[in-house]
């Protein structure tokens, strides 16, 4: 029974969401705001604690909009080997060739991002405050979540592996051990992206490519590892949860070389170059002269909405995601 009762656990802490873990996008979106322009910052400054309690906020709809899943990753190896060619990047090509509903049950992640940088930039144009402080929170979790391998493999958590656990082992438990005491946020400053559909493909095709690493280190560790310690238990707000060991993350976290904290900087250095992009766009509108400066009765229900639909989620629907 105490056995069934730590398995739970486990679940519930290793599979809460298949993208960067909370923890971690809220981070990425607190950090890009340090790479903004004066002019930007003016805006996303005091608003930091929106962007980044907001970063969530596309995990969150997932258990309320069907069509929300698909947003965030890509099977990309259902496309063949590295670099995928057979894929066109030109959704009309893409659609053509495949079908929008297939593409969509393999993941349309990189043809969202695109999506969410028109409705940013628009935003910027209207001088909406309140939009653009929900579209940069939100267009922050999409770019984000395709920097993280396992959101370019249809082997998203292990499960055709033998190694169920390990998404959010990657992209929870690691960065929640070492990103504040260990690993290095001084990033530089955005820059404009000339092509940002481009940019964005390529960031993909590169966690397609590291995919398979991220798997075989994970199974390589597991057998050299003694079993008895690979896991270890842990107080959490008074519930005693097993979690892999600081001793296997650490370890894991080196045989990666560093990659994970690599990918978090890199998502940072995207995000704050999307935003900064698509208000050079929009004309380098004024950001201290803004209209519609309160969310409207309509967000804040969607802000309650989202997060009732989230407490209201069972662990178990959570995995099948
Ligand atoms: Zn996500």
């Amino acid at each position: 029974m105490k056995k069934f009762f730590f398995f739970l656990a486990l679940l519930w802490l290793t599979q809460d969401c298949f993208c960067w873990g909370f923890y971690a996008h809220r981070k990425i979106n607190n950090y890009a705001i340090f790479l903004l322009p004066p002019e930007m910052m003016v805006l996303y400054k005091p608003f930091a604690d929106f962007i980044t309690d907001h970063a969530v906020d596309p995990d969150k709809r997932r258990y309320i909009l069907l069509q929300e899943g698909p947003r965030h990753f890509i099977d990309i190896d259902h496309y063949g080997k590295y670099p995928y060619r057979q894929l066109p990047h030109k959704w009309k090509d893409a659609i053509a060739k495949f079908s929008e509903d297939s593409l969509k049950t393999y993941g349309i992640g990189p043809w969202w991002v695109p999506i969410m940088l028109q409705r940013l930039t628009k935003a910027f144009k209207e001088k909406d405050q309140a939009k653009i402080l929900k579209l940069s929170a939100e267009t922050g979790h999409y770019i984000a979540d395709l920097h993280v391998p396992l959101h370019a493999s249809s082997n998203h958590n292990g499960q055709l592996s033998d190694q169920k656990g390990i998404h959010g082992f990657w992209e929870s438990r690691i960065p929640e051990l070492l990103a504040d005491t260990e690993w290095d946020f001084f990033i530089g400053k955005a820059e404009y992206l000339k092509d940002p559909a481009d940019f964005i493909w390529h960031r993909v095709l590169e966690s397609g490519a590291a995919a398979d690493t991220v798997l075989h280190y994970e199974k390589e560790l597991s057998r050299a590892f003694p079993t008895d310690q690979k896991f270890s238990f842990e107080d959490r707000n008074g519930i005693i949860i097993r979690q892999y060991s600081s001793a296997y993350s650490k370890k894991y976290n080196e045989k990666l070389k560093g990659m994970i904290e690599r990918r978090m900087r890199q998502s940072i250095f995207a995000v704050a170059s999307f935003w900064y992009t698509a208000w050079i766009n929009a004309g380098q509108p004024d950001l201290t002269r803004l209209a519609n400066k309160d969310f409207g009765t309509d967000d804040q229900k969607e802000f309650e909405d989202l997060n009732t639909a989230w407490r209201n989620s069972p662990s178990t629907e959570r995995e099948h995601e």
